[in-house]
């Protein structure tokens, strides 16, 4: 038609993609938009027109006509459930798509889908993106952490849209070409196991402190408003200051909101994902496996529930709190635990980040990674600068476990952290994340292990042969008279 062409569109307006397309039309970009069901688009619509951008959006009720609305080569971002719906989106686009046109799928998509696709679009001369976003609403509308992988000729054509829009920091804007294939996806997917063991290791210090240390709600969110200033400094400190802080809203109510939320944790997938890559890579990442192992048990509450009056009834009593004889000390110390064991999970998640790399040959810049986590995501942490500077010593580092500061931050909280870890246990207080993470740190820094017992016993039952400390070459003992 006359009407000027769209620079992008963007297929798929629940929360994240009326979000994003609203952040794309606010950055000066004219943006096409559509979703399968007509009224999220009339929402969309009148929501840019409320925010002064009915000049920037336009919403279209027929795919054709919205494909129409793009200038070439046209690039449309799809936000909609991963899986199905992402190929039921592409079949109706791509009627309408030519060769040089770019797909770019916004969603958790699992990584092999996204190269499934990318196969099969080529046939049609078309490109694609699988790009990880996170931030969650907040972070699509204002700047959020982008992750866009696959076609790198598609990246350049949309490189000055994603810029922008994405979030802002000292360290510049956070997005960057992640690398081939699904390797968008996969770090995303990372990204989103990491915020797994963060939130654990978070929730097993608000533990600690309230159940062996006593802490009242308020103590605690002033804890952790403190924390909030220092080394620990992240969007997941700070909100879980505001959310202890929350007084109940319920009418009538009194008292504080967090201590009546349900202890049963809810999940979409991403963080077992994490899990199943670590055993597939063989790389260890007890940190955000032990994480998902709680949200597991988490969701057995009925259980629970039954097993502390059985346990009770047979005499031992479940953990209750205690007190601190000194608060003060127990608050610093609870911090120095929980930073040293962020130490480990990040050193864990970048390693497995490395691990498919070197697999697939993606060449992935794990400094970059960090550098595009530090704002608009959900782990977003000054912590972050912190990785990438140790990544600019030596972008070989073969774990951030090896990198001198980080080296000695941990000497420096070690004692702290087996206080901490210590007290739990012995109050019966489960702490696997921060107790899964110090056994890491003593397993990688243990020149010898106890595997040679396991590696005699492989032998004994099954004659899988050992190697020797002294002497090159493979064998086999004859163990006893009865093997
Ligand atoms: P969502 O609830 O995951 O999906 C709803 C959207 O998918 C609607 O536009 C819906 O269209 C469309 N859809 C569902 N089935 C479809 C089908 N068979 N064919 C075509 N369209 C279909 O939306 P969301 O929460 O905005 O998330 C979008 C993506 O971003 C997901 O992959 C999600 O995992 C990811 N993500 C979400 C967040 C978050 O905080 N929500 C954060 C990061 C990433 P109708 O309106 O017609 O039903």
């Amino acid at each position: 038609g006359s009407l000027k062409k769209s620079r992008i569109g963007l297929c798929g307006l629940a929360v994240m993609g009326q979000n994003l397309a609203l952040n794309v039309a606010s950055k000066g970009f004219d943006i096409s938009v559509y979703n399968r069901s007509g009224d999220k688009t009339e929402t969309c619509v009148e929501r840019a027109k409320k925010e002064g951008l009915g000049e920037k959006l336009r919403g279209y009720q027929d795919v054709g006509d919205f494909v129409d609305s793009l200038a070439k080569p046209r690039c449309v971002i799809i936000l909609v459930k991963a899986g199905a719906p992402v190929d039921a989106t592409i079949e109706k686009l791509s009627q309408f798509l030519e060769p040089g046109d770019c797909i770019i799928d916004g969603g958790n998509e699992w990584y092999e889908n996204t190269e499934r696709r990318a196969r099969e679009v080529a046939e049609k001369g078309l490109l694609y993106i699988g790009m990880g976003v996170s931030g969650g609403e907040e972070g699509a509308r204002n700047g959020p952490s982008m992750m866009p992988g696959g076609s790198r000729e598609a990246y350049d054509i949309i490189a000055d849209i994603l810029k922008p829009v994405s979030a802002q920091t000292d360290s510049g804007a956070c997005v960057t070409y992640i690398g081939p294939g699904g390797a968008g996806n996969f770090v995303k997917m990372v990204h989103n196991g990491i915020e797994y063991g963060d939130m654990q290791l978070i929730s097993e210090a608000y533990d600690v402190l309230k159940t062996v240390g006593g802490l009242t709600n308020e103590e605690l969110m002033a804890a952790f408003d403190d924390w909030n200033k220092a080394e620990l400094e992240s969007y997941l400190i700070e909100i879980s200051s505001i959310i202890l802080g929350k007084k109940d809203d319920q009418p009538g109510a009194s008292g504080f909101l967090v201590d009546k939320i349900l202890d049963k944790t809810g999940m979409k997938g991403t963080g077992k994902w994490t899990v199943q890559q670590a055993a597939e890579l063989s790389v260890a990442a007890p940190t955000v496996a032990s994480s998902l192992d709680a949200r597991f048990l988490s969701g057995l509450k009925d259980e629970r529930v039954a097993a502390e009056a059985f346990y009770a009834k047979l005499g031992l009593a479940p953990a209750t709190a205690m007190g601190a004889a000194d608060k003060k000390q127990l608050i610093k110390d609870v911090r120095y635990a929980l930073y040293a064991s962020k130490v480990m999970s990040y050193a864990q998640g970048m390693n497995l980040i490395r691990a498919k790399s070197n697999e697939q040959g993606w060449d992935l810049d794990l400094g970059e990674m960090a550098r595009i986590w530090k704002g608009g995501c959900i782990i977003r942490a000054g912590f972050l600068d912190r990785i990438k500077s140790a990544y600019d010593r030596d972008a070989k580092l073969p774990s951030l476990l090896m990198d001198e500061q980080f080296a000695k931050e941990v000497i420096e909280r070690e004692g702290a952290w087996r206080r901490v870890v210590t007290s739990a246990i012995a109050a019966g207080v489960a702490v696997p994340s921060m107790s899964g993470s110090l056994a890491y740190f003593d397993a990688y820094r243990r020149a010898r292990s106890p595997a040679n017992l396991v590696q005699g016993q492989r032998d004994f039952f099954g004659s899988h042969t050992y190697e020797r400390t002294d002497m090159e070459g493979w064998y086999h003992t004859l163990w006893s008279d009865a093997n």
